[in-house]
């Protein structure tokens, strides 16, 4: 067997490095920046109120209460025609350009407005309201580094400096198939004797979309040498990486385990963890293959602690794993103590601290526990026995509001 984390560097290592492409930044969400970028222009653009107000002389303030003459009104979108002169104020409202002359704003509750005119009756400080042009960004300023992962905030931003395309490093098209006699489309009715719904294929194209990406999917493929070979050798050629499930096992039919070794330099792996010890892994003309086992639970592990990483790198991403927390154990659990096992929890808040508690039942084919989890309690090797009240160290693949 080897370790997870031998087995989790051969993968990393195993992947293309990312390639840099240029994309609209309406179609960059989620993905990451290959180079920095410099904004062209200023945030704000130009000096504006932050208030409904008076734009006004900030010497004019000198004994308050007074009275100014107000000259005009300017509302967001429109310039004041003149400006403040000594004495005078203009109605301005939030997000309007400072006119000429005025140096700070008096906030509407400030004020008693009058025919004409308007009584100040507090004295902000010099400045008051005013947003500065560039105040935010300045022409020429570094935006956002290299390396960063482009967040609907990012792309708020990029708008507003007025940058329309980004270098981002490409997305990564990953073909997704389903292998097995037994498995058929989750439309099939009635189910006929000894089939399963295919659960792992609409699991695994869920997974690829939550992390932005659109998988393509080749469907499911039976127990048969040809149909497999020429399915992975299609799906290798025509995306950046290949996910299978099933057929990496001990079983007979375990076809697929025969036709990856055979399309070239695909291994199979045990790899000292629970569920999830049977894992192939390699590559077809370049193209990585990501062999997963066939029980849906084991899948999901296989994909967050394999195929999520090594697609995140191609992706350029530089943070790969989940966050570690801890949290206090709810019930004892017994677990094999040569594997690192992944126990799928639920996270609650208790009076205590953090609680992790068993989601339900912890086979590998009991995947409606896995769907109620928020978190793997991670049992290192030479762990076989732990007990309520112990504390365990958790992968987050869900946060909730605690
Ligand atoms: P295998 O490794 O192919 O022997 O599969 C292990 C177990 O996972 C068997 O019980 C299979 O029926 C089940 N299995 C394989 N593929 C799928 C799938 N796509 N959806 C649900 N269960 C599956
Ligand atoms: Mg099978």
């Amino acid at each position: 067997m080897i370790p997870l984390a031998e087995a989790r560097a051969l993968v990393l290592a195993g992947v293309p490095a990312p390639q840099a492409t240029e994309v609209p930044v309406a179609g960059s969400l989620g993905l990451v920046l290959a180079s920095d970028v410099r904004s062209p222009s200023m945030v704000p653009p130009f000096d504006n109120s932050a208030m409904d107000g008076y734009a006004v002389r900030f010497e004019d303030l000198a004994h308050v209460p007074c009275v100014l003459t107000v000259s005009e009104d300017v509302a967001a979108g429109h310039v004041a025609t003149g400006g403040v002169e000594q004495g005078t104020a203009i109605k301005i409202m939030t997000g309007a350009p400072l006119p000429a002359g005025a140096d700070t704003v008096v906030r509407v509750e400030d004020t008693v407005p009058a025919d004409g005119s308007v009584e100040i009756l507090a004295r902000p400080g010099p400045g008051t309201a005013v947003r500065r042009a560039g105040g935010d960004v300045a022409v020429g300023a570094p935006v956002f580094e290299s390396g960063e992962v482009l967040t609907a905030r990012h792309l708020g931003v990029l708008a507003a400096v007025g940058v329309e395309r980004v270098q981002v490093y490409r997305p990564v098209r990953v073909a997704v198939v389903s292998t097995g006699d037994e498995v058929v489309a989750p439309s099939i009715r009635p189910l006929a004797p000894g089939h399963i719904r295919d659960s792992n294929r609409p699991m695994l194209i869920g997974l690829l979309a939550e992390m932005g990406l659109e998988a393509i999917d080749y469907g499911i493929v039976g127990d048969d040498a040809d149909a497999l070979r020429d399915t992975f050798a299609r799906a290798a050629t025509e995306c950046d990486a290949v996910i299978t499930s099933g057929g990496v096992s001990m079983g007979e039919y375990d076809l697929v385990k025969r036709v990856l070794t055979e399309l070239g330099g695909i291994e199979l792996w045990k790899v000292a963890m629970q569920p999830a010890k049977p894992f192939a892994f390699g590559a077809i003309g370049g193209t990585p293959l990501f062999g997963l086992p066939g029980n849906p639970v084991s899948v999901f592990v296989a994909f967050e602690q394999f195929a999520r990483p090594a697609i995140l790198t191609m992706m350029g991403h530089t943070s790969i794993l989940r966050p570690r927390i801890e949290a206090t154990l709810a019930e004892d659990v017994s677990t094999d103590p040569e594997k690192t096992v992944f126990l799928r929890v639920v996270v609650e808040a208790g009076p205590s601290g953090r609680m992790a508690r068993l989601a339900g039942g912890q086979a590998s084919n009991i995947l409606s526990a896995t769907a109620r989890a928020d978190a793997f309690a991670v049992i290192p090797i030479g762990v076989s026995d732990m007990s309520a009240g112990d504390t365990v160290e958790l992968e987050m693949f869900r946060w909730s509001n605690e």
